[in-house]
């Protein structure tokens, strides 16, 4: 489910404000506070719509979000790309567990 106040989740709101809008390698130290946030995608998927340029978002640096909207260029919605995507990982997820679940018997 798609967490509309994301915000308020957001692991980082813990750390400096500025923490996160550093420059260079500084980037993916900021990025290891992304791997535990648990709206890391709809961070993620706010800044790629928003074309938010700087600071590190979803657990991506400004250039790897510019990677991705150059490889995409005609998504209109990244919160509807990876939405979708995390439900059909979801229902694959769940499915998978479903039949080791019933081959364990
Ligand atoms: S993914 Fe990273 S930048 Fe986004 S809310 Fe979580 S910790 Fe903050």
């Amino acid at each position: 489910m798609w967490d509309e106040v994301w915000r308020e989740r957001a692991q980082c709101r813990f750390s400096s404000p500025d923490a996160m809008f550093v420059q260079g390698a500084a980037q993916h130290e900021a990025k290891r506070v992304c791997y535990g946030c648990p709206v890391r995608t709809e961070c993620l998927a706010a800044a790629l719509d928003d074309q938010i340029a700087f600071g590190v978002w979803g657990g991506k640096t400004e250039r790897e979000r510019r990677a991705l909207l150059r490889r995409r260029p005609n998504v209109t919605s990244w919160r509807t790309v990876l939405e979708t995507a995390r439900e059909e990982h979801a229902l694959v997820s769940a499915q998978t567990g479903v039949e080791l679940a019933v081959r364990a018997g």
